[in-house]
């Protein structure tokens, strides 16, 4: 399947918005087979005009700290794990060439693009992230940082597990009033569906959210799913950079 240029129908011009496939190989430099993962980094973000060796990655934590990175930021995480920026799990940015990036094996990778100021942003939006609400803080600073109108925003969301397979325990308790689906077998959870609930209800229009409903479990052939496949999945990265 190769690379998907989602984002392309927002802003060609302007944004490089992509996530890999399973068939890129592993983007991860910490996590499943490791060993071609450079290699792997390198021949898909060449082909998508991206130099790998600029990569903004985070030691992600299922947290809602988001950082505002800038050119002296470049480079971070990208030939190595231990370089990558720590404790954070979202990437807002107005420089261009910079390329910020998340990794994901199940796990809700949301875009963010403000055509207006310029400004770009990446989150990992894993159940853990979501309960914190990390949307709300990724498009708080981005009013913050960016002066950034939300009903100008515009929001893609990368492959995750979807509610036909994210299975909660049986003791799952959760805030939300909504996406919890309950099913002879047990609590399933709609991580995307929550996410889009609370964009929306900090102004970010519907219609401006893109979500093309790609489930890593049920196409594990296509991603990597981590509930599938545990220690030995492989990362399928999120990237966005201003051109
Ligand atoms: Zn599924």
């Amino acid at each position: 399947m190769g690379i998907i240029n989602f984002l392309e129908r927002f802003d060609p011009k302007n944004i490089i918005a992509a996530f890999s496939s399973r068939q890129d190989g592993n983007m991860s430099l910490c996590y499943g087979d490791t060993q071609g993962s450079l290699e792997s980094r390198k021949k898909l973000l060449s082909g998508i005009g991206i130099d790998y060796r600029d990569l903004i990655c985070a030691k992600q934590v299922h947290g809602k700290k988001i950082a505002y990175v800038t050119g002296s930021n470049k480079g971070a995480g990208a030939l190595d794990y231990e370089s990558s920026v720590s404790d954070t799990d979202g990437f807002l940015t107005d420089k261009k060439n910079l390329p910020i990036a998340i990794l994901t094996a199940d796990c809700l990778s949301v875009f963010i693009y403000d055509p207006v100021r310029p400004a770009v942003g990446i989150l990992h939006a894993g159940w853990r992230s979501t309960e914190k609400n990390i949307c709300a803080r990724g498009v708080s600073m981005m009013q913050e940082e960016f002066g950034s109108q939300t009903d100008r925003l515009l929001i893609g969301f990368g492959p995750s597990i979807r509610s036909c397979c994210c299975k909660m325990e049986n003791s799952f308790k959760s805030n939300f009033p909504f996406g919890l689906i309950n099913r002879v077998d047990g609590i399933y959870m709609d991580i995307a569906l929550i996410n889009t609930r609370q964009l929306v209800d900090c102004g970010v229009k519907q219609d401006n959210i893109f979500d093309p409903k790609l489930c890593t479990f049920s196409e594990n052939n296509n991603f990597f799913s981590f509930r599938k496949e545990a220690e030995s999945a492989g990362r399928m990265i999120s990237v966005i950079m201003l051109k």
